[in-house]
């Protein structure tokens, strides 16, 4: 017997889905007119962020695509990155963090810093994912980001489109979309998607700091799950107005 895929737990079509889809679209493409060869979308190569490179590849948008490659994800977010290039002929821009610092961070903490301290664990994101975002948005006007206001009550106020601190736009085209609709729209246009969300997980950041989680906790209970409070690595702190801002 084989065992429900994420499509088939998730997928689903409920009112007001084509005017969502509609929205996005129009969304995207303004703000592709708006910003010419200075947008990028931060992908974190998560259900959301396929359907938005979805839509920008099928409308021919001129927008980048570009990851963050903490050098931590897993082999089949890796494997998601030759899918996406294979599938619509696009070029994804890979940011990675400072090699020298990595090797003196893992020195003077060890490899499971993330584990020790919430100080360490933000330290790790800071040079893995902060940093890097910071060379992935210079020179750039607008970024497009996955975020959506139900995956957690800290994104409950996403809003569509924004300024962050550095006078950037900051648009969140799926702010209004359910996970159900993330699913449907990837279920009928055949979107490939990370092999990890067949196993439950439904955010997938880097592999020591994600796991899969249970039938009724939360969107994001399986990063960091071994902290309290607040889920966030510093790509989005602050809501509207992060200093430097991807879906992760
Ligand atoms: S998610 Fe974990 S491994 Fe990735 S940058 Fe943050 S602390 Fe480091």
């Amino acid at each position: 017997m084989t065992s429900a895929s994420a499509i088939d737990l998730h997928a689903r079509a409920t009112p007001g889905y084509t005017s969502r889809v509609d929205n996005a679209r129009r969304l995207l493409a303004r703000a592709a007119a708006a910003h010419p060869g200075t947008i990028v979308q931060a992908s974190s190569l998560g259900a959301e962020d396929q359907v938005l490179t979805d839509l920008i590849a099928k409308d021919r948008l001129a927008i980048a695509v570009a990851t963050l490659d903490t050098g931590m994800l897993h082999g089949e977010t890796l494997v998601l990155i030759d899918d996406i290039r294979e599938r619509y002929d696009i070029r994804i821009e890979r940011y990675r963090p400072v090699h020298e610092a990595v090797i003196a961070f893992i020195g003077r903490h060890g490899e499971d810093a993330m584990r020790q301290s919430v100080a360490l664990r933000k330290a790790c994101c800071a040079m893995r994912k902060v940093e890097p975002l910071g060379r992935m948005l210079a020179g750039r006007t607008a970024w497009v980001t996955g975020l959506r206001r139900e995956q957690s009550s800290e994104r409950a106020d996403v809003d569509f489109d924004t300024t962050d601190d550095a006078g950037r736009t900051k648009l969140s085209p799926l702010a209004d979309w359910s996970w159900a609709d993330v699913w449907h729209y990837l279920d009928v246009n055949d979107v490939p998607y990370n092999a990890l969300h067949d196993r439950f997980f439904p955010s997938i950041g880097c592999a020591p700091c994600t796991r899969a989680v249970a039938a009724g906790e939360d969107f994001r209970a399986g990063r960091w799950w071994w902290e309290q409070g607040v889920k966030e690595c510093g790509l989005h702190v602050g809501g509207a107005a992060s200093a430097i801002g991807a879906s992760a």
